[in-house]
């Protein structure tokens, strides 16, 4: 393993009211790390960090990251994670995604440059496109479509990174790019047109689970704690990636839904709807770069992390699901 092992004092976490983001901020906090959450709520939530309402080492400052970032005080590390990130979010907000990937990094990556922070980027998976090569490695380049539909948030990921290397190249700044492969959990939204909370609503609402296509198209899902860890592992390194976190573990979309509908009991089956267009055929991360250089790797079972996830689903409130 190469790098330095940091502690932080301080932590900016762009997008931090949304899903993975306020697992992060409860992570931080959790190993002392006091966290300025900043976040626009376009996607995020407040429900999401209404728990840290009463902690004196947590603060919220609403804020559209494409706009400069207010003075927000010494630093020492700031993870970008204010994007749209869902298909049906980035469709409703197209033009916000490739802002928030170009301005929004930009403006991460001055504040850390003003402080001598580290930067940490959520990339993501889709940078690869619709690949050609299983599993992905941090050195397939991509075959991504510029202008189909899935291309304000693939190219604005794109961006982000070459903007991010852009900064620790020309300017200096310490930087870590994490290409973050499909993650579930708690705190997901139902209707946000993701596997793991439509399969897992319709399945509590013992309806069949749709399925788009086949369902022979695999995926691989890695829970949220264990994409949390892999993140912080990154920031406490000095590595800039681009590294992989996700889980290797290769399943195909009838498979994920036919678990979902096992563990919660129900007996309505799955559903074929239409293929979704420009929808990668394979998506399994090659992780072993993370595992020689951040000692990292997955450790939710996925049933494990689905019984979790279907809990905190069935617990809501009716009118949540
Ligand atoms: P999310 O939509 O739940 O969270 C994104 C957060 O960013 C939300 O709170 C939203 O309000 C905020 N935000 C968006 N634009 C903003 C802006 N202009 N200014 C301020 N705040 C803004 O999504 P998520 O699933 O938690 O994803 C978080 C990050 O991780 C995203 O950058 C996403 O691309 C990346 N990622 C997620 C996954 C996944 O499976 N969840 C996979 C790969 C990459």
């Amino acid at each position: 393993m190469s790098g330095v092992t940091r502690d932080f004092d301080r932590a900016v976490v762009l997008g931090g009211a949304g899903f993975v983001g306020s697992h992060l901020c409860d992570a931080l906090l959790d190993t002392g790390t006091a966290v300025v959450c900043v976040d626009n709520f376009c996607t995020g939530r407040q429900e999401n960090i209404a728990h840290l309402d009463e902690e004196p080492r947590f603060e919220l400052v609403h804020h559209d990251v494409t706009d400069p970032l207010p003075e927000l005080g010494p630093v020492d590390v700031i993870f970008h994670l204010a994007s749209a990130a869902s298909p049906v979010a980035y469709h409703r907000l197209p033009i916000e995604t490739l802002r928030a990937g170009s301005l929004g990094t930009e403006h991460g990556l001055q504040l850390a440059e003003r402080y001598g922070a580290r930067f940490v980027l959520a990339s993501t998976s889709e940078v690869y496109g619709d690949p050609e090569q299983h599993p992905q490695n941090e050195d397939y380049v991509g075959h991504v479509n510029p202008i189909g539909p899935r291309s304000v948030y693939d190219e604005a990921k794109r961006f982000a990174e070459a903007m991010t290397f852009g900064y620790a190249r020309q300017r200096g700044v310490s930087v870590g790019v994490a290409r973050i492969f499909n993650t579930y959990g708690p705190r997901m939204q139902p209707d946000d047109g993701r596997m793991v909370p439509a399969f897992i609503t319709q399945a509590l609402a013992d309806q069949p689970c749709s399925v788009t296509g086949n369902g022979c198209q695999t995926r691989s899902i890695c829970y949220v704690s264990d994409t949390v860890a892999g993140v912080l592992s990154l920031a406490r390194s000095s590595e800039a990636g681009p590294i992989n976190i996700g889980n290797p573990v290769e399943l195909t979309v009838n498979e994920i839904a036919s678990l979902v509908a096992e563990i919660i009991g129900s007996d309505a089956g799955i559903r074929h709807i239409a293929a979704v267009v420009d929808d990668p055929q394979r998506r399994c991360p090659d992780i072993s770069r993370a595992v020689q250089r951040l000692d990292w790797r997955p450790l939710v079972q996925l049933e494990e992390g689905l019984k979790q996830t279907i809990a905190w689903f069935a617990e809501r409130e009716p009118n949540h699901l």
